[in-house]
């Protein structure tokens, strides 16, 4: 059925908005799931950073969401997939399911995650895009998440998709703050 993203920067409240359109499902008889990805180590529950959080099933790859029985999926860290998933999205969006994805949508570089391009090709029916407070400026604008290594920004050498390990840390910056 419908394809909805919610995308952004880190510490956008993209995770809240999720968690906000699935905790009232519980007390209906709609089928539906909650996915992360498995390279998502930390916990086995979609939390926002409020504290609010909901349980979810850990996936290496999104055709395994095939095999479940639903009505309405949502997916966090949307970005941690890759194209290859995307085709599972299209064939659940073909079966009547209603897909609502939220993740980064650009990278450490400020580039378009290839994943989220390809969502964008099968026409979403709403893409909200959320922005954080910029960690330099404070204001109100970020749109980018900004890694860094021993707090200096890096700007080249990962892979788009950063390990969460504790090596690095991360922060969200606008288009002044952010460094390319
Ligand atoms: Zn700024």
């Amino acid at each position: 059925m419908d394809l909805t993203l919610i995308l952004g920067p880190m510490k956008g409240g993209k995770t809240y908005e999720l968690i906000s359109f699935f905790a009232p499902l519980s007390y209906t008889n709609i089928k539906y799931c909650l996915y992360q990805s498995a390279r998502n180590v930390r916990d086995s529950f979609i939390e926002s950073r409020n504290g609010v959080q909901l349980k979810a099933k850990k996936i290496a790859r999104l055709s395994e969401i095939l095999d479940d029985d639903v009505e309405v999926v949502g997916i966090d860290e949307i970005h941690m997939f890759e194209e290859a998933d995307v085709p599972a999205i299209e064939t659940l969006l073909r079966r009547g399911v209603r897909v609502v994805a939220s993740g980064l949508d650009t990278d450490y570089q400020g580039k378009l995650f290839i994943i989220i391009a390809k969502l964008i090709e099968l026409c979403p029916r709403t893409i909200n895009y959320h922005r954080a407070v910029c960690e330099l400026c404070r204001k109100p604008d970020a749109v980018y998440t900004q890694i860094l290594k021993t707090g200096e920004p890096v700007i080249a050498g990962l892979p788009p998709v950063v390990p969460d390990d504790g090596s690095f840390t991360y922060r969200p910056a606008c288009r002044s703050c952010f460094v390319k």
